[in-house]
């Protein structure tokens, strides 16, 4: 055999690799609260119109997903062909950047972020420009400005951020996109929109309709509890819509998601109900983390973040020990989700046995 590989693009070398949240143990009571799933099950309707797609698994899928599209689009109150759909949101996020950027342009975020921004970043060969977070765990939206270039092609701004779980204001985040230069695409992700309670933060689909360089991501694995089917989209102006159809992996979204993801935007009365309870648990965890002695970002998300700094390791073995699997940022902090009730409960006990020492 020939001692000689395939070339493959230096942009690949040193990408970290996507750490997804470990599992729970099983065995022994163990809960996942490391991926920021939603701990209910699917909508109502969903599973019936899955078990109903299902006897079509030979067929391709329709592949502009014409439907979804268009109850997209009848629910946000925007054209369809604003509306572009992908396998989730990170798949879209990933074409944005195939669309926008490549070796010699820079993609602006913060960090601590959401840890695919690097890799996808990289993975287009383009340079990541990372601008840290305030110390207060805010994106510096003032230094992210400063920071653009006329190599700049993309900004990631992340509202709610994953993992800290706070958000930019409206007023703070308009101000900053009045001083991005209108040929740089500044994309807002939301995946954690639904569980967003300030009034203060806003809706970014507010903000895109007059600013065409502006595209708004967002999710059906977050609130909508599809994450295992891989759909999420972006709102944008149709150049940057239509680019996104030229980048998309053909047949990428499965029937089976699609007619799923339309099954669960007609159950908006159960998504409230639920999301509304994520969002009670969020408080009581919170309150009691406060209560406990704790500092944290008041989240806006479906997690809470703790920065644990040198013990961080050592705080996700002590939860997983007591049964919740969390998750580490090593020598940063810990992002835990909000579970089901027990699993909170087993978290809060783990904190507060901590803090004891
Ligand atoms: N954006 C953010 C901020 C996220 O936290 C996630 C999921 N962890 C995603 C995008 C991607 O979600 P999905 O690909 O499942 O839509």
């Amino acid at each position: 055999m020939s001692e000689t590989n395939p070339k493959l693009r230096a942009a690949l070398d040193g990408i970290p690799a996507y750490t997804p949240g470990r599992p729970a143990a099983g065995g022994t009571v163990s809960y996942k609260l490391s991926s920021n799933e939603n701990p209910y099950p699917p909508l109502p309707g969903v599973l019936e119109s899955v078990a109903s797609s299902a006897h079509a698994l030979n067929r391709y899928p329709d592949m502009a997903c014409t439907a979804l599209t268009a109850a997209l689009a009848e629910r946000f109150g925007v054209p369809a062909s604003h509306v572009a759909t992908g396998t989730g949101s990170v798949g879209v996020a990933q074409q944005l950047l195939q669309s926008t950027s490549g070796p010699g342009d820079e993609v602006i975020y913060a960090w601590r972020s959401f840890e695919a921004y690097p890799i996808i970043t990289r993975i287009s060969g383009a340079t990541p420009v990372e601008v840290p977070l305030t110390p207060g765990e805010d994106h510096d939206l003032d230094a992210m400005a400063a920071a653009i270039t006329d190599r700049t092609r993309m900004i990631l701004v992340c509202n709610p951020n994953n993992p800290t779980g706070n958000a930019i204001p409206r007023e703070e985040l308009e101000r900053f996109l009045d001083r991005v230069p209108p040929e740089i695409l500044v994309v807002l992700d939301e995946a954690y929109t639904e569980f967003v309670r300030d009034p203060h933060v806003p809706n970014g689909l507010e903000l895109y309709r007059d600013r065409p360089n502006v595209c708004v991501l967002r999710t059906f694995s977050k609130a909508y509890g599809l994450a295992g089917l891989r759909v999420g989209f972006a709102v944008a102006h149709e150049p940057v819509a239509a680019a996104l159809r030229k980048t998309a992996v053909p047949f990428g979204v499965s029937q089976l998601a699609q007619n799923a993801a339309i099954a669960s935007l007609g159950s908006e009365d159960a998504l409230l109900e639920r999301v509304d309870a994520i969002v009670a648990e969020r408080a009581r965890v919170q309150d009691e983390l406060v209560a406990q002695g704790w500092q944290l970002p008041v989240s806006q998300a479906n997690f809470v973040w703790l920065r644990l700094g040198g013990r961080t390791v050592e705080f996700a073995e002590l939860c997983e020990q007591a049964g919740v699997v969390v998750r580490p940022f090593a020598g940063e902090g810990v992002r835990v989700s909000i579970g089901e009730t027990e699993a909170n409960d087993l978290f809060l006990k783990a904190a507060a046995d901590f803090r004891r020492g």
